[in-house]
């Protein structure tokens, strides 16, 4: 962790990622899993970094870094995604532009490697913010986006997730004890945001079920005007709040910092019934993270040198 004494300064650009929130607590995350997390979690901001540190956009940064993440299989996102109840996997992304709010999103996606690269394709490829199931595999398949079998994705503890699920006749949240959807938000040189998300959705999930990641306003949002969103949790309770939007919103007609927004808005969610947690960044430079749940895997990156990766309360 480094924390150069310029800091305080304005950055040029800026890089916030999470892989999930929950009861993520040193007693319970074993040495390996904390490496195997850790690992993850700086090469996508490495890969992130690199983009914005040669003047690359925000957008391609946030891409970078949750396809980094999707190929970990640590993250509940790409490969390593849980279980439905029919032991596939089905997988939900989203991507937002903030200079022209252009936003691009893909719900129950079964063979297609990078669910952000499909996003971003539907948001600059076709005239549709959101597609879902075949016909979303279908559309990537017509973009060149790499395919794969449904069973890449698949981990042998994802698995043993589903059936813990099943034999304990546990709610989806009593078996992992955490979230792990991946997403990142990032500042650009040119001043512009931008955000991604992407997930698995939840263990033992079935009809179809969407949580709020693949969501333009619930699990992301961006906007040049206020800022940059990505969030893991409870879906159903951030699709109700909003969380993404609500968050942009506070900031642009309120005045709030990203830190008191999100803050607010995370409380908020909580008096719904909802846990997790949210990353924000923006045009002025400011980083921020929060969450209601023990803790939340993160990490940040800008170009005065900052370099944190965190897992627990606040560090
Ligand atoms: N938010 C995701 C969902 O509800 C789950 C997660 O964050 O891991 O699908």
């Amino acid at each position: 962790m480094t924390s150069p004494a310029n800091a305080q300064e304005r950055p040029k650009w800026t890089l916030v990622i999470h892989g999930g929130a929950g009861i993520i607590e040193k007693s319970r995350v074993t040495p390996e899993q904390e490496a195997g997390v850790r690992t993850g979690l700086e090469a996508a901001l490495e890969a992130g970094s690199k983009v914005l540190a040669n003047g690359g956009s925000a957008l391609d940064a946030v891409q970078a870094a949750v396809q980094v993440l999707e190929d970990d299989p640590h993250f509940n996102a790409g490969r390593g995604a849980v279980f439905t109840w029919d032991g596939i996997n089905e997988l939900d992304s989203s991507i937002m532009d903030g200079r022209t709010r252009a936003a691009g999103s893909i719900a129950g996606s079964t063979t297609t490697r990078h669910p952000v690269a499909l996003a971003r394709a539907v948001m600059e490829h076709s005239p549709h913010v959101m597609l879902s199931g075949a016909g979303a595999d279908q559309f990537a398949r017509e973009q060149g986006l790499e395919q794969v079998e449904n069973s890449w994705f698949g981990t042998p503890e994802r698995r043993r997730q589903l059936d813990e699920l099943k034999a304990r006749q546990a709610n989806w949240f009593d078996v992992d004890l955490k979230y792990g959807t991946v997403g990142a938000v990032a500042m650009d040189s040119q001043g512009n945001v931008a955000a991604a998300t992407s997930t698995g959705g939840l263990t033992g999930k079935r009809w179809g079920r969407i949580g709020d990641s693949p969501i333009i306003g619930a699990g992301t949002y961006a906007d040049n005007r206020a800022c940059a969103v990505s969030a893991t949790g409870a879906g159903e309770y951030f699709i109700r709040e909003g969380v993404a939007h609500e968050i942009c919103a506070r900031v642009r007609f309120k005045g709030e910092t990203l830190k008191q927004a999100a803050d607010t808005v995370m409380a908020e969610t909580r008096e719904l019934g909802g846990t997790g947690g949210v990353i924000v960044t923006g045009p002025t430079g400011e980083m921020a993270w929060s969450f209601n749940t023990p803790g939340m895997y993160r990490g940040k990156a800008s170009s005065n040198g900052e370099r944190v990766v965190e897992f627990y309360g606040e560090q």
